[in-house]
């Protein structure tokens, strides 16, 4: 099949080029660099079935020919970045999601949107784990909603040009996910925590440290991407590892992984509307498409810190 990946050399766009190309598929890459890397892809620029076209995903594509699958996942998606970009971060939901839904239905390809946890907000102890009916607690005018409207937004029109023109759409509710090729000063906590630990950093607990969050394995994610694809669901599909930790455990975690001998540091949260608790319900995904996560969070942090290894000392 010919793919189209808006947001290919981002950390996830990426590793689903790999996949794909790996699977036989020809790929076209539409990545405008502003969180992607080339880095990330400068191993397949040789490939004889991949094609990169740097450009902002909002503005037509210069694609002829068949395409069989439109996958949009062209965002900013950590909070430091939402703050950095916000109107970036809103044309990605809004004017790219619309663009790459109307290439779909020009071309009569499948198109899949890379979604997230983000649209559950902050959820009641009642909606604890998010099950995908659960409608979200959204601030929408926080530091956050940029990137939480435009994505409901997304969602909203993903949906119309399913009902209105038949566009055989997917919608994966991407949880948090951490993997080798995040960027080292993305600011998520994954990466802050490991690159604190490695450089001797105090590592940095936004408000305490009790919020909760599931992390999942960036090789899981794509797996349980690659198979909603192939599905025929057209409702949202969680995807991601239901273990749930606190901020503080994961910090711990990887202070003992990395052998660092930082000290914890507790610090204001930099965002009112940080949700308190997020933990995936995977029901649907193990019914429908048979997927559950392979990679416990110790076993994936693994190769995570050697990659975070080769950036901090990349840095230096
Ligand atoms: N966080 C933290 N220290 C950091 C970065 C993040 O305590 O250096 C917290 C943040 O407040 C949030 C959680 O870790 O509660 C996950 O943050 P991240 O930015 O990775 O993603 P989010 O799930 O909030 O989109």
């Amino acid at each position: 099949m010919r793919m189209v990946l808006t947001g290919g050399a981002g950390f996830l766009g990426s590793h689903l080029s790999d996949r794909m190309l790996a699977d036989g598929h020809e790929v076209v890459v539409i990545d405008n660099l502003i969180t992607g890397r080339a880095e990330n892809i400068n191993h397949l620029s040789s490939h004889p079935r991949f094609e990169f076209i740097e450009q902002d995903a909002c503005d037509p594509y210069p694609i002829d020919g068949a395409v069989d699958c439109v996958l949009h996942l062209a965002s900013p998606a950590s909070p430091p970045d939402f703050r950095r970009i916000p109107f970036e971060t809103l044309r990605a939901g809004s004017f790219a999601t619309h663009r790459a839904l109307e290439f779909a239905r020009d071309k009569g390809a499948r198109f899949l949107l890379a979604s997230t946890s983000e649209i559950y907000g902050d959820p009641p102890p009642e909606h604890h784990p998010q099950t995908e009916d659960y409608w979200g607690n959204v601030n929408s005018i926080g530091e956050r909603s940029v990137y939480d409207e435009a994505k409901r937004y997304a969602e909203a029109v993903t949906m119309a040009f399913h009902r209105e023109y038949g566009v055989r759409t997917r919608m994966v509710r991407i949880f948090n996910t951490y993997g080798p090729r995040m960027r080292a000063d993305d600011g998520r906590v994954v990466t802050n925590f490991i690159s604190q630990a490695l450089r001797g950093e105090a590592l940095t607990l936004y408000g305490g440290g009790n919020q909760t969050r599931s992390f999942c394995f960036v090789s899981d994610l794509i797996e349980g991407i690659y198979k909603l694809l192939l599905s025929d669901e057209v409702m949202p599909v969680n995807i991601g590892n239901p273990g749930e930790f606190k901020v503080r455990e994961l910090a711990e975690i990887v202070l003992e992984m990395t052998g660092s001998k930082s000290v914890l540091k507790d610090v204001p949260l930099p965002y009112i509307d940080d949700p308190r608790q997020r933990k995936p319900d995977i029901t649907r995904a193990r019914t429908i498409l048979g997927w559950e996560p392979k990679v416990p969070l110790r076993e994936g942090l693994v190769p995570t810190i050697a990659y975070m290894r080769g950036e901090v000392l990349a840095q230096r």
